[in-house]
């Protein structure tokens, strides 16, 4: 069988809910221009032409599935802001008067990518959306999230659709995505695995002994990588991935991708380059071959330089194909390497790896 690669997105993530605030305001980088850049790039290459990447349409929902994660009162106060068109949903959370409805497409957009993978429509999915979603808990908006994409989709697809158990989630977006772990911390089913840039400084979650509660113990795994993490280090997850994945079993992989590690993003301080993002994507496929019969959906989080996202997005999409990916010569960069950093990356990896023994058999063969 040919690759078969579905793309879910739509036009109204490339023109509305604009940040009302100039840039360089955080809430600012948050716009339509991130979907329209990777787009129009999309659109200028021959990606579509062979019949190897299919458009896919948006799943229609009622707030009966946005319910699944979230509160009523958390969703009523999302809609009740949009009709007044402006205001803060929580922290770092800006509303315009198409937030909810643009906030529901994203997820409407992120089961259509799960479930084309589930069902086999397509080998594997990328939903180009936005806002996007890690950050949203039940009752709050945060962090640019709305609702929380991949919570909602993949609770709708188990509990609703009954067309899946055991999913696997790996977050590379650069922050900790705590919605995500939250919501699913006692759950023995779902697995969880971040690796987020950790600014000591804000003291945020995401350390490596939040492990997961009561039945979930073992499944909400934190690999925190310093600030100026290059390729070669933020490679080093697939040490812990490849083996704890290969155990649990999962029949679905989710990768919420964010673009945030990029080293010319406006937001993080990792030096990654579109060279890390295609390392990630072969050796995820790879491990969703293995286990799952490729069964991988990518769903976008953050990102938020608009040279990084076309050029990272359309190089996930070809490794994807199992094509070559020539990479521009401004990707082609050695950036510098911070003497600390193999060792900070060392310690780290072992101390999860120690406290990881204590859930999972087969990390005591590392
Ligand atoms: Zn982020």
């Amino acid at each position: 069988m040919k690759e078969t690669v579905g793309i879910i997105t739509d036009k109204d993530f490339e023109v509305l809910n604009d940040p009302p605030y100039p840039r360089p305001y955080f809430e600012s980088f948050e716009s339509p221009l991130r979907i329209k850049r990777i787009m129009d790039y999309f659109n200028k290459t021959d990606l579509f032409e062979d019949g190897r990447v299919k458009q896919l349409p948006l799943t229609d929902i009622d707030d009966s599935v946005i319910e699944l994660v979230h509160s009523k009162y958390h969703i009523q106060s999302i809609k009740y802001l949009s009709d007044i068109g402006s205001g803060d949903a929580g922290e770092s959370v800006f509303i315009t008067k198409d937030t909810y409805n643009l906030a529901k497409k994203a997820v409407g957009a992120t089961i259509s990518a799960l479930s084309s993978v589930i069902n086999n429509d397509v080998n594997q999915s990328f939903a180009f959306i936005r806002p996007p979603g890690h950050h949203a808990l039940r009752d709050v908006a945060s962090g640019l999230c709305i609702f929380n994409n991949i919570a909602i989709a993949i609770q709708y697809l188990r509990k609703v659709k009954k067309a899946i158990n055991k999913v696997a989630i790996v977050d590379i977006d650069n922050h900790y995505g705590d919605g995500i772990a939250k919501f699913f911390y006692e759950d023995p089913d779902i697995l969880y695995f971040s690796i987020h840039e950790y600014d000591f400084d804000q003291g945020e979650l995401g350390f490596i002994f939040e492990v997961g509660e009561g039945e979930g113990l073992g499944k909400n795994i934190n690999f925190p990588i310093p600030p100026k993490t290059t390729d070669k280090y933020f490679m080093e997850l697939f040490d812990i991935v490849d083996p704890i994945f290969s155990e649990f079993k999962p029949e679905l992989i989710v990768v919420a991708c964010g673009f945030d590690g990029h080293f010319t993003d406006p937001i993080g301080n990792c030096l990654l380059t579109a060279n890390a993002y295609i390392q990630f994507t072969h050796n995820i496929l790879d491990l969703a071959k293995r286990l799952c019969n490729g069964k991988l959906s990518f769903v976008l989080e953050g990102g938020y330089s608009q040279s990084a996202l076309p050029i990272c997005s359309y190089s996930i999409i070809q490794t994807l194909l199992g094509d070559q990916v020539e990479l521009p010569f401004e990707e082609k960069i050695s950036l510098p390497e911070d003497p600390e950093l193999k060792n900070t990356i060392s310690r780290v990896k072992a101390e999860l790896i120690n406290i990881l023994k204590n859930f999972w058999p087969i990390v005591h063969k590392l």
